[in-house]
């Protein structure tokens, strides 16, 4: 009799008698309620500090914490949001004109990336959220991860770039480098000016190679989209990060 009870109540509630909790309940009451909380903040009626507001564009320069992803997504949809949060990082936050390539290729909420958090960079055009993460992945991944295997910072990211117009190799699909919502790094510069590049470390084992599968698996926590040299032969000599509506790691 309890046990019927009780799965009569699991469907009425997100916990029911058991404690267990119905996922799906829950999420619908999560998205219910942040909307709620967004009307509530739109009409002033609610006012929450900025480290636990989920609608206000994150500090760069905070370590991640749990409401980080949510808040990145401010600066996804709200160029002049994330152009505020690179300035305040101390960054270049100034967006570019938008341009129109033609073959679905098109510059929209660039900005000019010229350094890091703590590396330099080669300067290159990239839509402005991906400058976000790219500062997010030299602070809390790559810096980190090069002080504990070298003892040293990293003074450079190597790349080959963002905006490309072109399509995926062996595809009809447009890439993301063809609205710059993507970048390829191609290897890390220490600060004793050693480099360690993706294509000749990436299969060498030893020190090098666990570096480099590191800054892979942090990208996975910044960027929708990872692709390192486990993925294909295409990516053999490059980390590839991307903001598109794919996700994955690999
Ligand atoms: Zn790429």
């Amino acid at each position: 009799m309890l046990q019927r009870k009780a799965t009569f109540r699991s469907r009425q509630g997100a916990v029911d008698m058991r404690g267990r909790i119905n996922p799906a309940l829950l999420i619908i009451g999560l998205v219910a309620a942040l909307m709620l909380l967004a009307v509530a903040r739109q009409l002033g009626l609610v006012t929450l500090p900025p480290h636990y507001d989920p609608f206000s564009p994150p500090d760069l320069r905070e370590r991640p914490y749990w409401l980080t992803s949510t808040k990145l997504l401010v600066l996804d949809n709200d160029p002049a949001a994330c152009s505020a949060a690179l300035a305040q990082a101390g960054l270049n936050g100034i967006l570019l004109p938008p341009a129109n390539q033609g073959r679905a290729c098109h510059l929209d909420a660039t900005v000019m990336l010229s350094r890091l958090s703590g590396a330099a960079i080669r300067q290159e055009q990239t839509r402005c959220s991906i400058a976000a993460r790219m500062y997010l992945w030299d602070r809390f991944v790559l810096q980190p991860a090069a002080l504990r295997h070298y003892g040293q910072r990293a003074s450079e990211v190597l790349h080959f770039g963002s905006y490309n117009c072109r399509t995926i190799h062996n595809s009809s699909h447009m890439s993301e480098h063809a609205t710059a919502n993507a970048f390829d790094i191609a290897g890390v510069r220490l600060a004793g000016g050693r480099v360690i590049s993706v294509k000749k470390a990436w299969t060498a084992g030893g020190t090098d190679a666990a570096f480099l599968r590191e800054l892979r698996d942090g990208a996975c926590g910044d960027f929708n989209m990872t692709l390192s040299p486990d993925y294909n032969a295409d990516h053999a000599d490059h980390l590839h990060v991307d903001m598109g509506w794919l996700h994955g790691c690999h």
